[in-house]
């Protein structure tokens, strides 16, 4: 073979390994640099408003399901059918609100932690999809070391992760799930308790920002009165400007496998 063109042969050759470490080193940065949220929607299980528009995002996110609600269980696994991931959603005694919005099966303060563990333990029974909780309400249990340490023990036994949803500046609950090493984050926003859809979308681009500086962002909205329909069309109109950002919408499962 004529040497000259051997020797381009060789060239190309090179230039196209070149060219491929060059590539894969771009991919390895851009995942590196890659932003996460994980939003949760609380309040599943009751055929809420809201439930079907939420299920129609395009997007990943995590339901969190109240126990022994009408549609509880069906819910359940239409979140799951859906592509998205089910947790419990562990009604806990506030310091105000009323005892309706607990539900049936509420962990409150007047109860003994045996009888706290035993509430948690029948709830978590009654979905055989969860992966984790996170609480409902609760202001007056988080800030209860005793009672939070025995149901992190809990959760801990059954590998379930939790979500802090810090309903009160005092919640003692993440601190005491990191002690016992069960993965958790806790919530940076709240979407909506509002019907109002451009505080809403402004509550997105919120999380968006926390993203971006810190890496991943986690935010609650609700199906119902709390948010429901208006929250789904908040976040359907903001995601894409989000994703164009370089975030990506994760389940909580796959951001405790990113962050931890
Ligand atoms: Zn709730």
């Amino acid at each position: 073979m004529n040497k000259k063109i051997y020797y381009i042969i060789i060239e190309i050759i090179l230039a196209f390994i070149l060219a491929a470490l060059l590539f894969r080193l771009a991919m390895v940065r851009a995942a590196e640099n890659k932003k996460y949220i994980a939003i949760i929607i609380d309040d599943f299980g009751n055929d809420s408003k809201g439930t079907e528009e939420m299920l129609e995002l395009p997007i990943k996110f995590t339901g969190a399901v109240m126990p022994f609600m009408p549609n509880s269980v069906q819910e359940q696994d239409r979140l799951i059918k859906t592509g998205r991931e089910a947790i419990l959603h562990q009604p806990m005694e506030a310091h105000t609100g009323k005892r309706s919005w607990l539900g049936p099966v509420p962990i409150l303060s007047q109860m003994s932690t045996d009888e706290a563990v035993n509430v948690f333990t029948k709830n978590a029974d009654s979905l055989d999809k969860i992966k984790g909780f996170n609480n409902h309400m609760g202001s007056a249990i988080t800030e209860d070391k005793e009672k939070m340490r025995a149901i992190l023990t809990a959760a801990k036994e059954r590998d379930m992760f939790f979500v802090d949803s810090v309903t009160t500046a005092n919640s003692a609950a993440q601190d005491i799930a990191k002690e016992l090493a069960v993965p958790t984050v806790k919530r940076d926003v709240f979407l909506d308790s509002t019907q109002d859809i451009s505080k809403i979308t402004e509550n997105m681009r919120k999380t968006g920002d926390i993203a971006l500086k810190k890496g991943y962002a986690v935010a609650i909205g609700h199906v119902g009165a709390e948010g429901g329909v208006v929250t789904a069309k908040a976040i359907m109109n903001t995601y894409e400007e989000l994703e164009n950002k370089g975030i990506e919408f994760v389940t909580v499962s796959e951001l405790l496998k990113k962050v931890e």
